[in-house]
């Protein structure tokens, strides 16, 4: 153990950083449920998914068993051009809330894209190269994949077409011009111009779209556009893989100092970030070698982890996608358009569903106005402006924090910071103007979209 006082900032040299992704399913006793056909109701082997994904990465999403998965060193390269990102220690945070309780963050905003997607964006538009494809299509919500996406795209040479979500496009005209300028093209979902995306705007007139729906046309485009292939940026086991570059970053950098951390937080949309950042530490907890106590934290107005089901369910509202079992408010929740802080997907991957499931982790969900209560807090003692998705990781260790100053327990709480808000700022706006509000679905609301959950023996 290192004497030393630890920095603010522990940054790892390039020579330290992880060359090869940690798979936590091959320590995982019961496995997560594979991905079923819709129509045949039976598990979805290579040939099923190639149609949709790359090659490598259904390789990547079928194998429950190899622990690590060697990083290519072209993509070892960019990451490079960001990466190692820091771990802070949060001393001023420390020392405003007067807490016992040590706080580190992992900052994965010091990035154009300013989220952890980039480290999955890049891995897949590479794969998607490597087997000579031309382009790839995705959908994006807040914008931050589409983002990232068209970063590494641009960065390897491959077209892509993004599916934005009607109310983001909108609301958030600069995102959109950043995926413009990285030479994606960028369309408004639902839109006319799928047979789904149709179907969705007679259904639902006037929508303001949801990931879904978009989810449901990118994987039309890329399955009727020869040499195009789909890709998603959180959910699957795939993402889950790449973003465990997060966590051993993590571990590598505490263990410099002898640092064990004793809570693990972070943030719950797909759950990509959050499954990255406890990878190497789940893999301890579930082979037996250490405990950690680990928190996915949602918004109460989309709580798949707290008050979904777990079953089998499309992962896109225009049901063309694959059945995964997980954490689900049903394919046909659409959370409410007052809702802000982004995290608005219906399910959760099927691995940290799994997990929970069999209790090695936990879930709280947070209201949004307590969220950017933390948000502004923790910007103006850390300087870093967070995003409102990030923010959800920041009310409950600022929470346990305050916990910690009422036992005098000296706890280690590591926390995600995923990335930050600057193109949030609207939602910030309503938060300081007063205007934002707390939705939470009633159980009747939840109920009735569960209650369309596909029938699966
Ligand atoms: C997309 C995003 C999330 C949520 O996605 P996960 O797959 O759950 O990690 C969280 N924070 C930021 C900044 C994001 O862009």
């Amino acid at each position: 153990m290192s004497t030393e006082k630890i920095p603010y900032k522990i940054y790892l040299t390039e020579d330290e950083m992880p060359r090869a992704w940690y798979n936590v399913r091959a320590d995982m006793k019961v496995k997560p449920a594979p991905l079923l056909n819709p129509g045949t109701g039976k598990p979805m082997g290579f040939e099923d998914l190639t149609p949709v994904f790359c090659d490598e990465l259904v390789r990547q999403e079928l194998d429950n068993d190899t622990a690590f998965f060697e990083i290519p060193e072209h993509i070892r390269d960019f990451y490079k051009m960001y990466r190692p990102s820091p771990l802070v220690r949060a001393y001023c945070l420390e020392e405003k809330l007067q807490t016992p309780a040590k706080i580190y963050y992992k900052f994965e905003g010091n990035n154009t894209s300013g989220s952890h997607k980039l480290n999955s964006a890049i891995a897949q538009a590479y794969y998607a190269k490597e087997q000579g494809l031309t382009g790839v299509t995705t959908e994006t919500g807040a914008g931050q994949w589409g983002t990232a996406l068209s970063m590494a795209c641009a960065y390897l040479g491959l077209d892509l077409k993004v599916f934005m979500v009607k109310c983001s496009y909108e609301q958030k005209p600069f995102r959109r011009e950043v995926m413009r300028t990285y030479g994606a093209s960028v369309t408004p979902s639902p839109s006319d111009t799928t047979a789904v995306g149709r179907r969705i705007l007679e259904q639902f007139p006037g929508t303001a779209g949801s990931l879904g729906c978009a989810i449901s046309e990118a994987v039309e485009v890329a399955t009727s556009t020869p040499g195009y292939r789909y890709v998603l940026g959180s959910v699957l086991n795939q993402v889950l893989l790449h973003q465990s570059v997060i966590g051993l970053e993590t571990k590598a950098a505490l263990e410099k100092y002898g640092v064990v951390p004793d809570m693990i937080i972070g943030c719950a949309g797909g759950g990509s970030n959050l499954g990255g950042l406890i990878a190497p530490f789940m893999g301890e907890k579930l082979r037996g070698e250490r405990d950690y106590q680990i928190i996915a934290v949602e918004p109460k107005s989309c709580p798949s982890f707290t008050r979904g089901t777990f079953a089998y369910d499309f992962c896109d509202t225009g049901m063309v996608c694959p059945l995964a079992k997980m954490y689900t408010l049903g394919s046909s929740f659409m959370p409410n358009p007052d809702h802000a802080g982004g995290l608005r997907f219906h399910g959760m991957s099927s691995t940290l569903s799994q997990l929970y499931h069999d209790g090695y982790m936990e879930a709280r969900a947070v209201s949004q106005t307590d969220v950017f209560e933390a948000a502004e807090y923790f910007a103006r003692v850390e300087g870093i402006l967070p995003a409102p998705e990030s923010s959800h990781a920041i009310r409950v260790a600022i929470d346990e924090a305050i916990k910690c100053k009422e036992t005098g327990e000296e706890k280690t709480i590591v926390f995600g910071l995923t990335g930050t808000g600057y193109f949030d700022l609207v939602a910030y706006e309503k938060f300081h103007n007063g205007e934002m509000k707390n939705y939470i679905p009633s159980d009747e609301e939840i109920a009735a979209s569960v209650a369309k959950l596909p029938k699966v023996e």
